[in-house]
């Protein structure tokens, strides 16, 4: 019971390592708030968390668009009166070589995966700095360390999270909130599942532990980021990769 009570919003909970990251959530303790484009991913989630005893509420909201962000954070301020934990996971890919990016595929990467990091930190932030107290985690990436062929877009915005959390770690430290980055390899969620068995048995080789992460293993380490077992980790980009970027 790591996140007893802790109130914490995820974003693109409705499916993947959002919803994993919801279910370790919930299983440590937290009032956990699911919130997500997919309405019926969220109302499946939610229910499934109360069904197993725990404290959830769901909302659809998408991070690009301001208006359903602050309708989530006045209905969880009026619920539970404060805000612990945001966790940043929302995002796509929309891939293609710098050649052949459209504008349009560059700008929709940017607009969820960056700005709407931005949009729902900004949502929350001044809560969490009433309270004195708060936990901002972010959704980055290997690719946000190291680049990837045909990512030009969802690169930026992995780096960009980074150097999000590098700032709010400076801006907000002194005022009792942690602002930290987790950057996976290659996880098992239906986005990369979908992708063809060819390429599929090509990621698994390159990982020295021959297989993708379960997506619990990238909500175990949001949970200990979220936790006061990581009360000194500021500022940080964490890789979970199975080694692969050795
Ligand atoms: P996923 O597609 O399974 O889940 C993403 C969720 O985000 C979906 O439920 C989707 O509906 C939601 N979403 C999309 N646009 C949204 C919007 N505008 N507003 C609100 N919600 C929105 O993906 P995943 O693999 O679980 O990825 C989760 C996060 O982890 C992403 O930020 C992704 O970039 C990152 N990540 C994933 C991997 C991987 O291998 N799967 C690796 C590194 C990083």
């Amino acid at each position: 019971m790591r996140l007893k009570d802790k109130v914490s919003i995820i974003t693109g909970s409705a499916s993947g390592i959002g919803e994993a990251t919801a279910i370790k959530f919930a299983a440590e303790g937290a009032k956990v708030v699911v919130c997500d484009v997919n309405q019926a991913g969220v109302d499946q989630v939610v229910a499934a968390l109360v069904a197993g005893g725990a404290d959830a509420v769901g909302f659809v909201v998408d991070v690009t668009k301001p208006d359903t962000i602050a309708a989530m954070v006045a209905a969880v301020k009026e619920k539970y009166n404060r805000i612990d934990v945001l966790v940043n996971n929302a995002g796509i890919t929309q891939d293609a070589q710098l050649f052949k990016m459209t504008e349009d595929q560059f700008d929709r990467v940017i607009d969820i995966n960056l700005k709407g990091v931005y949009n729902c930190t900004k949502a929350v932030v001044d809560t969490m700095i009433a309270q004195n107290s708060g936990v901002i985690l972010n959704a980055s990436s290997v690719v946000g360390v190291y680049g990837n062929f045909g990512q030009t877009n969802y690169a930026a915005t992995k780096f960009g999270v980074i150097g999000f959390v590098k700032t709010w770690a400076k801006e907000l430290g002194k005022k009792g909130i942690r602002a930290n980055a987790v950057c996976p390899g290659f996880v098992a969620t239906p986005m990369v599942k979908a992708m063809p068995e060819k390429v599929l048995q090509g990621m698994e080789e390159k990982v020295p532990m021959r297989r993708l992460a379960q997506p619990s293993e990238i909500a175990s380490v949001y949970a200990f980021l979220a936790s006061d077992e990581a009360s000194y980790i500021n500022g940080a980009a964490i890789e979970v990769t199975g080694g692969l970027t050795l």
